[in-house]
């Protein structure tokens, strides 16, 4: 297969977030005419505003595939719906949230689909998990995820905790 390379960024906080996202995991691979290439450990961050929620598990792959950016949105959000995720706006729990960090080089600022994902850079759930599958990856158009995640507050990225690979059967 020579396909375009993704990162998608896998969180979750409700219903087991830690199986969510596992399966998620593998729900990818099951995508038509994608390959997951990594794969990374499974992090854990306290959630934030709203305190009285589970803590998140997150989690990015990077992909290889042959289906276009918006195919490959398409098929994400059919894959948040059948974990029963409910639309209900931003920052609320939720049982999967699938986000496309990076396709291949491409920059949009499409709201439906923005390339890279806006909110990326400021997050140390995504460059964390990033970093230790893709050290060298670039966010097309902003930085390298090396360089983002410097200048983030400390306190943000030591509170992005990786979980031991042993909890798998959890
Ligand atoms: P968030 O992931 O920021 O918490 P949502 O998952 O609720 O927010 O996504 C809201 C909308 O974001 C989706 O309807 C989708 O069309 C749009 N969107 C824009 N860019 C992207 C992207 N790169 N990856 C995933 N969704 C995106
Ligand atoms: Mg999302």
């Amino acid at each position: 297969m020579s396909g375009m390379q993704a990162v998608i960024a896998v969180g979750s906080n409700m219903n087991n977030p830690q199986r969510q996202v596992r399966s998620a995991m593998d729900a990818l691979a099951s995508l038509p005419a994608t390959r997951v290439l990594h794969r990374s450990s499974l992090y854990q961050t306290p959630p934030w505003g709203v305190t009285d929620q589970d803590d998140y598990i997150n989690a990015v792959a990077l992909i290889e595939t042959l289906l276009g950016a918006h195919t490959l949105l398409r098929a994400l959000q059919a894959l948040e719906t059948s974990a029963g995720r409910i639309r209900s706006g931003h920052w609320q729990p939720r049982p999967l949230d699938l986000d496309i960090i990076v396709y291949d080089t491409v920059v949009s600022t499409c709201p439906e689909l923005t390339l890279p994902h806006p909110r990326a850079a400021q997050r140390a759930f995504v460059l964390v998990p990033l970093l230790e599958i893709a050290p060298t990856i670039e966010l097309t158009g902003i930085d390298s995820a090396r360089n983002l995640l410097e200048h983030l507050p400390a306190a943000e990225v030591d509170a992005v905790r990786r979980l031991p690979v042993a909890s798998k059967a959890n």
